[in-house]
């Protein structure tokens, strides 16, 4: 399994009381509505975002960014990195950031693509200074409707501080889950952060 190797953020410190929520595949005609309610809940979150879909809305992309939440590339097609040859990645990846923008400061972050990585994908993506991304809770959200089943994957007794939380941007049962996931870990007493801010020291 190389998304275990070490050097990916999958899982931030545990020693302060700090959890991420991210939101992957945007930005789309939902997207209003969930900037909407992460603003009611009052938390920021990172979105990794699809390089095509952030052409197409750019002022998604400022809207995100003026929310305070953390924007980051997701790859241009959604095509698996593993699928493609080290030229095709970095352009991939390139044509992402021009698109979102220029909030890039600093090292730019990415989140493969359903996770996909190999051992020549990874070393492409650290050669070239990005940030690899991963998660440590899936609420499986994507093949899960049931938002019910969503808020149980991601209650407290299975989510603890350091966690990433992975999400997905479009779908109504994810905003109807969001609500009873975030009063609750707030209830835990655990503070969400943009998955940058988790990892920072
Ligand atoms: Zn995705």
């Amino acid at each position: 399994m190389f998304d275990r190797l070490p050097g990916l953020l999958r899982r931030g410190p545990s020693t302060t009381s700090r959890v991420a929520l991210t939101f992957d595949d945007g930005p789309d005609a939902l997207t209003p509505r969930y900037l909407d309610l992460l603003d009611d809940l009052g938390v920021p979150a990172t979105f990794f975002v699809l390089g095509e879909f952030a052409a197409k809305r750019p002022e998604m992309i400022r809207e995100y960014l003026r929310r305070g939440h953390q924007v980051a590339g997701h790859g241009y097609d959604h095509t698996r990195f593993t699928k493609l040859s080290r030229r095709q990645l970095l352009d991939q990846c390139s044509r992402t950031d021009q698109a979102i923008g220029g909030q890039l400061s600093g090292q730019p972050w990415v989140r493969p693509p359903h996770g996909s990585l190999d051992a020549a994908s990874i070393l492409s993506l650290r050669a070239a200074g990005y940030v690899v991304a991963m998660w440590s809770v899936d609420s499986c959200d994507y093949g899960d409707h049931d938002p019910a089943q969503l808020a149980e994957r991601c209650s407290p007794s299975k989510v603890s501080a350091g966690d990433v939380l992975l999400f997905h941007e479009g779908q109504e049962w994810t905003l109807e889950a969001l609500p009873r996931i975030v009063t609750a870990l707030h209830a835990a007493g655990l503070e969400l952060v943009t998955m940058h801010d988790l990892f920072a020291r």
